[in-house]
């Protein structure tokens, strides 16, 4: 089975071929991903307008791109995948429409994808783990523990209940003159710092459960950099370092304790395969990768973290899901909707923020 994922929930752009033949390991035949970050730097943040524009232009584009690259045509596509929600509506709406443009043009099925089963699904398709794993999800825009049992059967655990840690670095590097994105500055600076300087707060570390918060890491962050600021008129380079290192540690601590809380209770319904697997960009901080590694090998369970490029927004996790969709009889028509919120877990309540 060949399908063709199609992504543009947030800022990327994004169209991927991806393969499977019968149950052998499923194969990425191609993975264009056009970015926007320069669209948006000079505002600060992703403006979804801009984000939606910038889809619908690149849109066909990307998906010429992933045709050629993949060295196959339209004929050879059995079925088109495409993000139908969480994200951006405006982003998701130009996705879902270009997918049913060339679904009724070619007469190819339309399969409609969660964008947070991609996240979900992919180390399945880099990895081939088995069901069930507890997955977290550490992005700019989500953070989450998921208990994965089959393709489309999540458990949520929890999740945070205001920022994602993503956001909170980009927010902690705007609050300190670094060069966003804030993840890779602030971890760079925080190589220098001291990460005890700053008593930082563990927000609900002690509530039970695996819900998180980083809102208050932000407030007290900015709390202290405007008390150097009146006391001695501004930052020095190791008060910024040492700033950086004491926020990350907070991060870091609030997710390997949290991630410990999930995987207690993941462990004790599915002993049997115990596996973590981490999805996002945030992941790719070494200080917080570690500390995940840690826990995991403290709780004698399998770590797994596919490559960044498949962690951060992708089309190819889109086709990849949307293949496991289409084998268990799912196909979507042209009353297909985009949606800005998709809970994965149908029984948890939608939260804000990480509860997309
Ligand atoms: P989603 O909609 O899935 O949340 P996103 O584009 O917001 O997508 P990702 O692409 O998965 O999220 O990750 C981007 C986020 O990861 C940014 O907030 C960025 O600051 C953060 N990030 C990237 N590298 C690092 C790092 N080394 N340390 C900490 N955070 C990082
Ligand atoms: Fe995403």
């Amino acid at each position: 089975l060949t399908l063709l994922g199609i992504e543009s929930s947030c800022d990327d752009t994004s169209a991927a071929v991806v393969r499977q033949s019968g149950e052998a390991a499923p194969k990425i035949l191609s993975n264009v991903v056009y970015g926007q970050t320069e669209l948006h730097a000079a505002f600060g943040g992703v403006v979804p307008e801009i984000a939606a524009r910038a889809h619908a232009e690149k849109l066909d584009l990307a998906v010429e791109e992933a045709l050629s690259k993949a060295g196959i045509g339209f004929s050879d596509v059995n079925a088109i995948a495409v993000t139908a929600g969480p994200g951006l509506i405006g982003g998701v709406i130009s996705g879902v429409m270009c997918a049913k443009g060339l679904s009724a043009g070619l007469g190819i099925p339309l399969v409609g994808v969660n964008h947070l089963a991609g996240h979900a699904l992919t180390p399945r398709l880099t990895d081939q783990i088995a069901f069930p794993y507890l997955m977290l999800l550490v992005s700019g825009g989500h953070c989450q523990f998921l208990i994965a049992h089959g393709p489309e059967e999540f458990t949520r655990l929890g999740g945070t209940i205001d920022d994602a840690p993503g956001e909170a670095f980009d927010k902690t590097a705007r609050l300190l003159g670094l060069p966003q994105p804030g993840g890779p500055s602030v971890e760079a600076e925080a190589k220098s710092g001291d990460p005890r300087r700053f008593a930082f707060p563990r927000p609900l570390l002690d509530r039970p459960g695996c819900d998180l918060s980083f809102s208050g890491l932000k407030t007290a962050l900015l709390r202290a950099r405007d008390a150097m600021v009146a006391e001695k008129g501004g930052l020095t380079r190791q008060d910024r370092a040492d700033l950086c290192a004491s926020f990350q540690a907070a991060v870091a601590d609030v997710l390997t304790k949290k991630t410990a809380r999930a995987l207690e209770t993941y462990l004790a319904e599915n002993p049997e395969t115990p596996t973590l697997a981490v999805a996002g960009g945030v992941a790719a901080n070494q200080t917080i990768r570690g500390a995940l590694e840690t826990v995991c090998a403290d709780h004698a369970v399998d770590f797994t973290a596919p490559p960044l490029a498949l962690c951060t927004d992708n089309a190819a996790m889109i086709a990849y899901a949307g293949l496991a969709r289409f084998k268990a009889g799912h196909q979507d028509d042209m009353s297909l909707v985009a949606r800005p919120r998709w809970p994965l877990d149908k029984k948890a309540p939608a939260l804000l923020g990480g509860g997309k």
